[in-house]
């Protein structure tokens, strides 16, 4: 594929698009790749002066409409005053003839009426709905309610779509604050100026082009332009008539009119040759790996199965053999040993312990067995499995298998504790549930033969902490009730170090460890796609947005019948994501796809999901939009490709994700689609670590004192704990914290501390403190034809706050929903259906403070400490911006109740000489901080495996550091971070490594070849508060003097800081009698 420079892309884009109206327009294709770089074609043919004279009548009308309302505009707002300056009909098919000239630049499609109009919660404010409870200072949200949602009415929509330096900057300017963005006079004339040279230059070329060819300019046009004119989406008539769909087939690169049958679709190769071939592609792969197809490897039992489990893996599975990882598993089990299998996605693992326990069951009817899953719905998943399995089994034919979890009735518990041979169970359950009451599972205990770990990778972090305790508990009940034969199980996805992790799950050290994959895999292509520049010429504008090309992407595949999962790495991009595509799809006339597209994400009810996954399982969908709610192993049946957008939470979640595609006899394609931020852009500059860095390490803790204490309090009230027995089971801490923590009675037995009765589990929740829910209610419906309001989702306070807030827009299923009233007592906020193109986004401003102080420690070659302790944060919600893109379209103000929450975090103060230096050179230290402390945060996923959201920082909103007068609230000069969810670790972790981290970060600040500042190095996609209150200069300063490197104060330039300092020299917090830890790092 030959380089397009920018200025002739235009004309190439044309080119493409008339490349696929018939064999007489491929003449011209030679002509415009040449290197022609400003080409004058002569004097125009009149009938382009009149395509002309349309185009700067629809460029004026269009530029003055948009800068005033910022709506999109439709043709029937301009087309009078169109009409009146070209003096005669506006017809649409010589609109689509411009389009066809210049078809990125134009957008001419029907859309959602609903979706343009942004203010109309203002204009309807004195409707038929009034409000309850009025606050002083908030707006009214009142809102008429949306039509019938589902009878859309779809209007056309002529306008101009840039991503150029102009809009760009207009739109950075938008972003600096509160009211919308006014176009003055002089920068409407400039953008008119700029798309009429941009049709001229677009006309010339194509001149040029039909000349050397001696093509017919204007037939080509003519031609082209078919394509292009818009078809109302309910008149459009599908299945489209076979006769377009074979010529679309047959050699062009357009995806066909009509989705093949996935089963009869093409071969990802020749997809992706189409993709590159594409108009949309500009060279966005920046690798292309593929992994050949493998035949299966055939293992040997030891042991020879009896018929009745042979006919049964037959008939229910067609399972006539062993993979070579199968067998050695099998073998391992059957010998006694504790076995971890860890192998790619969809090795058939369950094989592997479902064999073997069927197994001992036919010599045993008594023995039982439990098998743990990290979901639910995994379980169920599994015993379905299982128990299509055992009816074949003949001899087995009155065993019992049953789920066992928070979901069992009450009424069916004592019947499956005293006649189930095998549970499907969580953690969560055999800790609260199974475990403290031994005596009435003492049976199922005794004769328990095997206890299996499915998804053992899933066990990280404070959760593998967390289990490792509980599976102990297990192993001790279990050898006081006399059963030491029982073997451990687990199969997890590829990882880093199987035994290690299985040793330290379990608290056992004879492991097998089987790694050699030998089941069957179809062809593989993964591919780094990173997104365009905006502007070739000027890289510092940024790419163009990686969501906009996952949708591209996810289309294009639906379009050609692969079956595509689309994972986002948090819940609102699954949602701005499943409204685009709802967006996109709709206005290509492509309801037949929207129809089998859905979103899954956590949130959504139980009946919902369950809905989703039998619909994807069932292959009616083509499309799912995802978070990693669905990276666990939930069978949604196979899917042919996998998006990701943005790279996940690490290497191991991408290798799962990409896992999620493929099955045996086919080929299957994973795309990795780079954000901006720098891991992502590391990963596209760096494509082969993607493929060949090791997982990161999973990590259990079990000296974490205060996760073992709880479990030593759990474990002492199911029997009474003893020093010189029970040391086995519970690592290094142990004695001390019994010691510390327990009540020791006069025979030495230690049992459960009182502040802990009468049941410890009770205190002790593994998934950490439970936090209150909102419920969502959807009062649609209920307005409108006094129908039922529904319950949509139940979601948690600390998201709550952002997330339901009077006149904010919620969404669910990419659909639009406005939040009339939110009640904080009751905990519930009403919701009704509103079709909105605009999104919103809470202003909030967080305190971050340290409140105790746990730990210091020194920084090499500094002054300055570093403290770890624990952290309190304020979040005030005090209004919202509504949001398009990246546009701020408009301010409100809000009066709602704090939010305080603690966890632990870690904290470094500016010193006092920085401070000075700052103010000195007039640079404000809000803004070096705040940049300081995100170049920080951008760098750690160097050193430890966090996610999105795991550790934060106290972000610095513009509208309070930028107040006109000067506010009360003075903010300490510090650098301070905090886990978001309490006992993570992470901070701990990156406090031992402060010296490190701090010296990294400024490492790439120094390095960042932008000028101030890019998402690169001080921007984050996480800033709550758009990262406008930045420094980059500033940030080096506080860095350097942190860490005590010199700054040649001399070489700063002053800058002029308009505002008032925000930041005053920070208050050490009270650490007397700790000790100093010294730097080693
Ligand atoms: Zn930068
Ligand atoms: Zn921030």
């Amino acid at each position: 594929m030959p380089e397009r420079s920018s200025k002739r892309k235009a004309a190439a884009d044309f080119i493409a698009s008339i490349e696929q109206s018939g064999p007489a327009a491929k003449k011209a294709k030679a002509a415009p790749r040449r290197k022609a770089p400003q080409v004058d074609a002569g004097p125009w043919p009149e009938y382009f002066k009149g395509l002309e004279k349309l185009f700067k009548s629809l460029n004026t009308v269009i530029a003055f409409c948009h800068a005033r309302k910022h709506l999109a505009v439709t043709f029937d707002t301009i087309r009078s005053s169109v009409e009146g300056l070209i003096k005669q009909p506006l017809d649409l098919a010589r609109v689509a003839e411009i389009k066809a000239i210049i078809p990125d630049l134009v957008r001419f499609a029907y859309v959602e009426a609903e979706s343009i109009r942004v203010h109309h919660d203002r204009e309807v404010a004195s409707s038929s709905y009034s409000r309850k409870s009025g606050r002083k200072g908030s707006p009214d949200f009142q809102l008429a309610p949306a039509e019938d949602p589902s009878r859309c009415e779809h209007v056309l929509v002529l306008d101009f779509v840039e991503t150029n330096k102009n809009t760009q900057k207009i739109k950075e300017a938008a972003g600096k604050f509160s009211a919308p963005p006014a176009l003055t006079q002089q920068q409407l004339m400039k953008l008119i100026e700029k798309r009429s040279q941009s049709f001229t230059r677009a006309v010339n070329e194509l001149l040029a082009a039909c000349a050397a060819n001696g093509d017919d300019p204007v037939r080509l046009v003519q031609d082209a332009a078919r394509a292009h004119v818009p078809v109302h989406p309910l008149k459009r008539t599908r299945p489209n008539d076979v006769q377009e769909e074979e010529s679309a087939n047959s050699g062009s690169n357009q995806p066909p009119k009509v989705v093949p049958d996935p089963q009869l679709r093409l071969p990802i190769d020749t997809i992706i040759k189409r993709l590159t071939e594409d108009e949309h592609y500009k060279g966005q792969i920046v690798k292309r790996r593929e992994f050949q197809a493998k035949d299966a490897v055939w293992g040997r039992l030891n042991r020879t199965l009896s018929p009745a489990i042979k006919e049964a893996l037959l008939s229910a599975r067609k399972v006539e053999g062993f993979y070579s990882h199968q067998a050695a598993a099998l073998n391992a089990i059957w010998d006694g040993k504790n076995v971890v299998v860890s192998t790619s996605t969809a090795s058939g693992k369950s094989v592997i312990y479902q064999v073997p326990a069927l197994c001992n069951l036919e010599e045993d009817k008594s023995s039982t067995a439990i098998f743990i899953y990290p979901t639910k719905a995994l379980a169920q998943d599994q015993l379905t499995g299982l128990q299509q399995l055992l009816v074949r089994v003949h001899g087995l034919e009155g065993i019992m298998i049953a789920a066992y979890d928070g979901d069992t009735p009450k009424d069916r518990r004592q019947n499956i504790r005293e006649n189930a041979s095998i549970i499907f169970t969580n953690f969560d359950t055999l800790h609260a549930s199974i475990l403290p009451n031994e005596d009435t599972w003492r049976h199922f205990l005794r004769n328990l033969k095997m206890v299996v770990v499915d998804e053992l990778h899933y066990y990280s972090g404070l959760m593998g902490t967390q289990v490792s305790f509980v599976a102990r508990r297990l192993r001790r009940l279990c050898a006081a009730v006399g059963n030491r034969r029982c073997v451990f199980v687990s199969c997890s996805a590829t990882i880093n170090d199987p035994r290690g992790h299985m040793m330290n799950i379990f608290g056992v050290d004879d492991v097998e460890v089987i790694t050699d994959d030998g089941a069957p895999t179809g062809h593989k292509d993964f591919l780094l796609w990173n997104p365009p520049f905006l502007d070739e010429m000027d890289p510092a504008l940024g790419r163009s947005s990686s969501m906009q090309e996952a949708c591209y992407l996810f289309r294009y595949l639906m379009k050609h019948g692969v079956r595509t999962i689309l994972f986002c790495k948090i819940r609102r991009t699954c949602e701005l994501v499943m409204k685009s595509i709802r967006h996109q799809l709709t206005a290509e006339g492509r309801q037949d796809i929207l129809d089998r597209v859905s979103a899954y994400r956590g949130g959504y009810s139980v009946a919902d999901r369950r809905r989703i996954e039998k619909d994807a399982f069932s292959g009616h969908l083509l499309g799912i939009i995802a978070t990693n709610a669905l990276e666990l192993g939930v069978d949604i049946g196979t899917l042919d490709a996998v998006i990701m957008l943005g790279f996940p939470f690490g290497i191991a979640s991408l290798r799962q994700q990409a896992g999620r595609a493929g099955r045996r006899a086919r080929d299957s394609l994973a795309i990795l689609v780079g954000d901006s931020l720098p891991i992502d852009q590391h990963y596209m500059l760096n494509p082969d670590e993607v493929f060949e860095k090791p997982t990161e390490p999973l990590i259990v803790d079990i000296t974490n004192e205060g996760v073992l204490e709880s479990h030593l309090q759990c474990a002492a009230d199911e029997l009474p704990i003893r020093l010189q027995d029970d040391g086995k089971y519970f690592g290094p801490c142990f004695e001390e914290v019994c010691k510390s923590r327990l009540i020791c009675d006069k025979e030495g037995w230690y049992t459960t501390h009182p502040s802990y009765k009468p049941r410890p589990t009770m205190m002790v929740s593994l998934r950490g403190i439970q936090e209150d829910k909102y419920t969502v209610i959807d009062i649609t419906t209920q307005d409108e034809q006094h129908g039922a309001a529904r319950v949509l989702e139940e979601i948690e306070l600390s998201r709550a706050i952002f997330e339901t807030y009077e006149g904010g827009i919620f969404m669910h299923q990419g659909l639009t929903f406005l939040v009339r009233e939110v009640d904080h007592d009751t905990r519930i906020a009403k919701i009704a259906r509103a079709d909105v193109n605009y999104y919103t986004k809470p202003r909030d401003f967080t305190d971050v403070d340290p409140s105790q102080t746990y730990r210091i420690r020194e920084i090499k070659d500094s002054q300055q400490r570093s403290y770890f302790g624990r952290i309190v944060r304020k979040t005030v919600v005090f209004g919202f911006f509504k949001m398009r893109e990246t546009t701020i379209l408009d301010t409100v103000d809000l009066d709602s109740p704090p939010f305080i929450r603690s966890s632990t975090g870690f904290w470094i103060d500016v010193p006092r000489p920085t401070l000075n230096l700052l103010i000195d050179k007039d640079i404000n230290p809000a803004e070096a901080i705040h940049a300081a402390c995100h170049a920080v945060l951008s760098i750690l996923p160097v050193f430890v495996l966090t996610a999105l959201g795991d550790v934060g920082t106290e972000c610095k909103a513009p509208q309070k550091e930028y107040m006109q007068k000067e506010s009360q609230r003075k903010r300490p000069a510090r650098l301070i971070f905090y886990d978001g969810t309490a006992a993570s670790g992470i901070c701990a972790k990156v406090y031992d490594r402060t010296h490190h981290v701090l010296a990294k970060a400024l490492e790439i600040l120094e390095h960042c070849g932008c000028e101030d500042g890019c998402p690169a190095c001080i921007r984050s996609i996480s800033c709550t508060e758009h990262n406008i209150v930045q420094n980059k200069i500033g940030a080096q300063i506080v860095l350097r003097g942190v860490l005590n490197l010199p700054i040649d104060a001399d070489s700063i330039v002053p800058q002029y800081n308009r505002y008032h300092i925000t930041v005053v020299e920070a208050e050490p917090v009270g650490a007397r009698g700790i000790p100093l830890e010294p730097d080693e790092d």
